[in-house]
């Protein structure tokens, strides 16, 4: 398999966080990447697929139909509003649903319609009138197997037959499972099906592993899906999602998954063509902070999102923000997931125009409509590099979907100068002095 680019792969721990927390992060942000999102994210590239025998046709589906999926099936993916396959499914549903069935491992970035996809080829393969356990689905996280189980839920909504389990610590069951389809987390899961035998493991036809990015970041998870998965019978179908495709994850796949096809998407690219970049020259933060001001009229006529380096920044700058009158939304690693979604929310529905944030709070997050970036704090990483990748994650349109954009950094040092010039240098392109005494230059 070829290996990833840079920036589809993990980025480095920040600061002084610890390789523990980050991982969490992880699944923080999978979580909130899937409370906002509200529809599959565009994706202009190819698939990439290598077949477990390379001399089988390949088939791709450009209409559900094409599936010949059980008519309450069809009925519940049309209720849901899709009206065709996205791109990463008009290949893997035909793999998925193939006789006899196929496994797969599958990588692209979050919300390109994985979960759909899976859930599909679950609720496909159960034989309601048995009254057994078919399909288990792994979850790194309790929140995130309940964000399948709805997806599961709405798509099975016309086919009521078909029944669904959490196995989710906390929740107690007596005598064997009834329920077709298992969700859960890689402990409970593996409890239910050896020790307290709840689930007959013999019985299993679907075996799904969802996030294994996030998942082989949780101590114990690996070990765990491992044992579970070698207690399937040969036969069972076992497929793999991940968004991001590390060697670490690839390791993980091929011990899981035997035999496999492979499909890849790789994201679509990230450029600065399309950006109009300035940087403001202050003498110290509260300089920043004062020239900030000046320039809020300006960037208050679209949304604007201001980046800092720690938590500390952003509550201060939020707070000195709101006493000179602007309103402003601060994003902080102290909220709940639940409360960043809410805020994040607010914000792609215009109810507020400027968002500060922190870079780890940040990352992974895209809120397409942002047209001014304010770098309050230019990016670095872990050694206090100029953190590039993370610039242009910032920064950077998709070509094809991008909107026009303006970046503005705010330089108050001799290092943060170094920094802007070496990204100045890394892009080749030119970073444009702006004066802040003078906002109408900003178009
Ligand atoms: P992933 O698992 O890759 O993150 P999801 O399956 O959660 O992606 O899909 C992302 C979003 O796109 C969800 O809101 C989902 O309902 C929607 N979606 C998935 N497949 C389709 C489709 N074929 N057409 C329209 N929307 C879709």
């Amino acid at each position: 398999i070829p290996k990833t680019d840079a920036k589809e792969t993990a980025k480095p721990p920040d600061g002084d966080k610890s390789d523990e927390e980050e991982k969490e992060d992880r699944a923080a942000q999978s979580l909130l990447n899937k409370l906002i999102r509200n529809r599959i994210v565009n994706n202009t590239n190819q698939v990439e697929v290598l077949q477990r025998d390379p001399n089988s046709p390949l088939y791709s589906v450009k209409t559900f139909e094409e599936l010949r999926l059980k008519p309450q099936l069809l009925q519940g993916v049309y209720g849901m509003g899709f009206n065709r396959p996205s791109k990463i499914q008009e290949t893997a549903l035909p793999m998925m649903l193939a006789e006899p069935p196929q496994n797969l491992i599958a990588q692209s970035q979050s919300g390109t319609g994985k979960t759909a996809a899976f859930v599909l080829a679950m609720l496909s393969h159960v034989h309601p009138a048995n009254k057994w356990t078919q399909c288990l689905c792994i979850s790194p996280t309790y929140e995130l197997a309940l964000q399948i189980g709805k997806v599961v839920e709405q798509m099975g909504k016309f086919y009521p037959e078909v029944k669904l389990a959490y196995a989710i610590r906390g929740n107690r069951i007596e005598g064997a499972i009834q329920e077709q389809i298992v969700i859960g987390t890689p402990g409970t899961m593996s409890d239910w099906l050896t020790k307290k035998k709840l689930i007959d493991p013999k019985k299993i036809r679907v075996f799904v592993l969802d996030e294994a990015d996030v998942l082989i970041g949780i101590q114990g998870h690996q070990d765990q899906c491992i044992r579970i998965q070698r207690k399937l019978p040969k036969d069972c179908q076992m497929l793999l999602f991940s968004a991001t495709f590390e060697d670490t994850v690839w390791q993980f796949a091929e011990r899981l998954v035997p035999d496999p096809n492979i499909i890849r998407l790789k994201r679509e690219e990230e450029t600065l063509d399309t950006i109009k970049q300035y940087y403001v020259l202050s003498r110290n933060t509260n300089d920043k902070f004062n020239a900030l001001c000046n320039i809020y009229g300006a960037i208050t006529i679209a949304q604007a999102m201001i980046f800092c380096h720690t938590r500390k920044t952003a509550a201060k700058l939020s707070k000195m923000m709101a006493e000179e009158g602007h309103q402003v939304a601060l994003l902080s690693g102290e909220l709940t997931v639940e409360q960043r979604a809410d805020i994040i929310q607010r914000f792609r529905d215009g109810k507020e125009k400027v968002l500060i944030t922190t870079n780890v709070c940040a990352r992974g997050i895209d809120v397409e409509q942002v047209s001014v970036v304010i770098n309050f704090d230019l990016p670095l990483d872990k050694d206090s590099n100029p953190d590039n990748e993370t610039y242009l994650h910032r920064i950077g349109r998709t070509g094809r979907f991008g909107k026009r954009g303006l970046a503005i950094n705010m330089v108050d040092s001799e290092q943060s100068m170094a920094v802007l010039r070496a990204i100045e240098e890394h892009f080749n392109k030119k970073i444009v002095k702006l004066d802040t005494e003078d906002p109408d230059e900003i178009e």
